[in-house]
């Protein structure tokens, strides 16, 4: 038996008419980009997760990009974010202009921490970018008194986190702005890129609604230098289908990874990941910890049995060749690096391959 990864063609199969019947209407429609569609599907997100304003953006990595320029980010700035994160996290605030400096995670977690991201402030810190890595939310009390206190913006990666709770509110609704991605792979995964950036904060609403569209809220005026950012009106019908299911598939995701706690649990060579210490983890990867330098062959083992796993994140954002001369130290997200494996995750795997990557796991061991 063949078990990928991921696989969104159970989530595509359950949907499909739906899914076809938007995709045809959109095409009658004759209107693609931005225009009612994408206002219908922020206004669904913006309900969804409980914030006054969501602005549909190309994809995750133009949400940072477009929240860290409307926070005022820009050269001589430094925003702190996770060395253990997708590269995008750093690049956006690379590409505002700005300085990234690098917060070790916490070894449970693999995310920072408040205490972990005020080591790493100087008083050139502008921001603090947390990322909510893998589905599980960052202490957003603990980093919001942080900010308070050191006058700092707030932007929350929530690529990996689309409608994780934390406390009474929505991960993405807890920082002044949130980014979120709609890649196929994650927890609201389109058919092709797309993005949201989410905020109550209507002045920075605004300025996102104008960077995304060349700096323009009416034709030939232009009042800033923005950029080609417009959310296709075809990933906002489809993603419109798909919002009303998010909750019932993140809620399978943790039967899948109780399930992979509980066969994996008793195994010493084996980390699972922790319980939730700060609101809901959604398990948008399922990464396990593999010490005495066992992870590469017991992946290699795991390929050759059919089973796929991936190593996210093999380099640390801080040790990729454009960041070395900045030569930050974060030795617990080196060693992760070293030690992570996370396993075939998606809703509507069932039983029997969670079994069986349990079994072929714990026979790779
Ligand atoms: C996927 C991802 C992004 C980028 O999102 P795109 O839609 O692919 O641009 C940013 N940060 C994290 C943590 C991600 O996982």
């Amino acid at each position: 038996m063949q078990i990928p990864i991921y696989n969104p063609r159970p989530q595509y199969d359950a949907l499909r008419e739906e899914l076809e019947a938007a995709a045809t209407q959109l095409l009658a429609s004759g209107a693609y980009v931005l225009g009612p569609t994408v206002e219908r599907f922020e206004q669904a997100v913006a309900e969804h997760l409980g914030c006054r304003h969501a602005i549909g953006v190309n994809s995750g990595t133009d949400a940072l990009i477009i929240a860290l320029a409307a926070a005022g980010v820009g050269p001589g700035d430094e925003v702190v974010t996770s060395p253990f994160t997708f590269f995008a996290s750093a690049e956006a605030i690379s590409l505002v202009g700005a300085t990234p400096r690098f917060a070790d995670i916490d070894p449970e977690t693999f995310n920072v921490t408040a205490a972990t991201l005020e080591a790493a402030c100087t008083p050139r810190t502008k921001g603090l970018l947390p990322v909510h890595i893998f589905g599980q939310g960052v202490d957003m009390e603990a980093v919001r008194a942080l900010a308070e206190q050191r006058q700092l913006v707030v932007i929350e990666d929530v690529a990996q986190a689309f409608g994780a709770r934390q406390g009474e509110r929505y991960l993405g609704a807890l920082g002044d702005a949130g980014a979120h991605s709609f890649y196929p792979t994650k927890n609201l995964g389109g058919f092709g890129d797309g993005g949201m950036i989410t905020t109550d904060d209507d002045a920075l609403a605004e300025k996102c609604r104008l960077l995304r569209l060349h700096g323009s809220n009416r034709r030939d005026h232009h009042s800033m230098i923005g950029y080609n950012s417009r959310l296709d009106a075809m990933q906002a019908a489809l993603l419109q289908v798909k919002l009303p299911h998010v909750a019932g598939w993140n809620r399978e995701r943790q039967a899948i990874a109780a399930t992979y706690d509980q066969l994996l649990g008793d195994c010493p060579a084996v980390t699972c990941p922790p319980v939730a210490a700060h609101g809901e983890h959604i398990y948008h990867q399922y990464t396990v910890r593999i010490g005495n330098g066992a992870r590469d062959a017991v992946q290699q083992a795991l390929q050759s049995q059919g089973i796929g796993s991936m190593i996210y994140y093999s380099v640390p954002v801080h040790r990729q060749p454009v960041y070395a001369a900045l030569q930050a130290s974060c030795p617990i997200a080196e060693q992760a690096c070293s030690e992570v494996l996370s396993l075939p995750m998606w809703p509507g795997m069932g039983q029997e391959r969670i079994a069986q990557v349990a079994e072929s796991l714990r026979a790779a061991l």
